[in-house]
């Protein structure tokens, strides 16, 4: 039986390497497509994760996260895409006559002490169904000027400017990987410094029309 409000849900996966503005961005994407009548959430698929272990005493903070062996990340993160998906659609369904835009903030992939892992494996992705995945880019020069800036965060295993480069030009392929499991759009959206509003815009004109 299919659901009315499943419709006119859009779910946009959106990726990027840490400190590249992508909550910044969204938040602006959010509040363009608000404007024009759609209902829209950003959804954190590492708030997700980090819920479920934080009870276990595991970790005490989200950048442990990625250092945990890889078999309990894996485990976690098919929960939590479990989890994010059940959410859509029972807001999808309450919200049936509403233009519904979800947003899943998260990673084509992360960097763990066994190597890089993809964030959307086919599993996730297609438990996710995004329509459209979004990979948020800058300068690389910029990404470790805003990680330096950001005290709250224990990133040290990014910020290397050759890394940082690494991991930037592998999100593509990993999201281009993701994508294709799906059948999902896949645009680079350009967040220059100080222009993060512009990017904001250029993605929502991009989610309209999906
Ligand atoms: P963030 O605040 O976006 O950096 O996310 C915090 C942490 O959550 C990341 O460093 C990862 O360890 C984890 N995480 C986020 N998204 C995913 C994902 N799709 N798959 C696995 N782990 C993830
Ligand atoms: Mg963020």
């Amino acid at each position: 039986m299919s659901k009315v409000g499943l419709e006119t849900l859009r779910v946009v996966v959106s990726v990027g390497i840490a400190g590249v503005g992508k909550s910044t961005v969204l938040n602006h994407t959010k509040k363009f497509l608000e404007g024009e009548g759609f209902l829209v959430e950003i959804l954190n698929f590492g708030d997700y994760m980090f819920n479920y272990l934080i009870k276990t005493g595991l970790i005490k903070n989200r950048d442990e996260i990625r250092k945990l062996p890889l078999s309990k990340q894996r485990e976690i993160q098919a929960l939590a895409a479990k989890d994010m998906r059940k959410y859509i659609e029972s807001l999808a369904n309450e919200r049936s006559n509403e233009k519904l835009i979800f947003f899943v903030d998260t990673h084509a992939l992360i960097k763990t002490p066994s190597g890089y892992w993809p964030g959307l494996p086919e599993h996730v992705v297609k438990e996710l169904r995004p329509d459209m995945i979004a990979v948020i880019e800058a300068d690389p020069k910029e990404v470790l000027a805003r990680q330096a800036k950001d005290v709250s965060r224990v990133r040290s295993d990014y910020s290397d400017l050759k890394i940082i480069e690494e991991v930037m030009g592998l999100i593509r392929v990993f999201a281009a990987v993701s994508a294709s499991y799906v059948g999902a759009s896949l645009i680079i959206i350009y967040n220059e410094e100080g222009k993060a509003e512009e990017a904001g815009r250029s993605l929502a004109e991009a989610v309209k029309r999906l």
